[in-house]
């Protein structure tokens, strides 16, 4: 089956991309620009804490050199409106879905990237982009989690949507250090009603507690987790997981989709180990906020239509 769907208007330049940055995790704190991470919904000081988390994300997380690095705090004031942006075409396959694992960062779906069968184009993308994997972001509590922010405003959680330019590299492990060899769709998890679709995600958690463990899936649609609107912002960013390179064009859906508290707490059952190791609950796995620098955020949407109403 597939699915099309047009996820608003973008024209992308890759002009402005920046050297890779390389292997990062554990090099001293030499970045001077740092962003604290604030929000107006929780205390911000304890989200900063990730004692809890994965040693991945303790802080001060930086890339010596980088300037492209995500995630970010989205400004709306300060995001540009481009109206040259042409219509994002999504078009997934649910025969295309493989499995569930446990990274060890976070629970993955991983998809067969082997034909063109799932896929996005058009919006800032020059070529048509293969979907590789989907995965999430979360937080110990309900109040924070994602990566990205939107004025200062964490969401509980964050997905994303990992897809790569086939027409330019021959596989995914090439464009994660090519430029702009990545576009991720990232799109914000907020409290409320029961999400069906997520469901059956939920549901094979238990089989991947651990790391390493992996299950099977049978024919998944991934568009069912997007939201209905389609407006997004744009920017060109980096891999917030290593090896942190700068090859992603991010595209960050407006409209957070909804989902059961009950949902949420499921994610908090996996685990960071693997079996025979210390149990540490799967929390926090997100990166900490970057600067901006020298970047400007795109929307697809009209700054007087942002009905930022949180
Ligand atoms: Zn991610």
């Amino acid at each position: 089956m597939l699915r099309t769907l047009v996820l608003g208007r973008s024209l992308w330049k890759s002009s402005d991309f920046s050297v890779s940055v390389k292997q990062m995790w554990g090099t001293p704190r030499s970045h001077p620009l740092r962003p604290e991470r604030r929000c107006s919904q929780g205390p911000c000081v304890q989200r900063n804490q990730t004692d809890t988390g994965h040693p991945l994300w303790k802080g001060p997380v930086c890339v010596p050199g980088g300037t492209r690095q995500s995630p970010i705090n989205i400004r709306c004031r300060d995001s540009v409106y481009d109206p040259r942006l042409k219509p994002l075409m999504v078009s997934y396959a649910a025969e295309s879905c493989l499995y569930v694992w446990n990274t060890g960062y976070f629970f993955q779906v991983e998809f067969d990237d082997s034909t063109e069968g799932s896929g996005i184009s058009g919006g800032p993308l020059e070529n048509h982009y293969r979907l590789k994997q989907l995965h999430l972001h979360w937080g110990a509590v309900d109040t924070w989690g994602s990566e990205h922010t939107v004025d200062d405003r964490a969401y509980p959680a964050e997905l994303h949507l990992v897809h790569w330019d086939a027409a330019r590299y021959r596989s995914y492990k090439e464009a994660v250090l090519g430029e702009s060899g990545l576009a991720v769709i990232g799109v914000f998890l907020q409290l409320g009603a029961h999400h069906e679709p997520l469901q059956k995600l939920v549901e094979v958690l238990p089989e991947v507690k651990h790391k390493g463990a992996q299950v099977a899936m049978g024919p998944f649609q991934p568009s069912c987790l997007l939201p209905a609107c389609r407006d997004y912002w744009t920017y060109p960013g980096s891999l917030t997981t290593p090896p942190l390179t700068e090859s992603v064009t991010w595209i960050i859906l407006k409209e957070p989709v909804q989902v059961a508290r009950n949902q949420l707490a499921s994610f908090r059952t996996l685990l960071f180990s693997a079996p025979g190791e210390e149990e540490k609950a799967m929390v926090n796995n997100y990166r900490p906020l970057q600067a901006l620098m020298n970047r400007k955020v795109r929307s697809s949407f009209r700054p007087m239509e942002e009905g930022m109403r949180f």
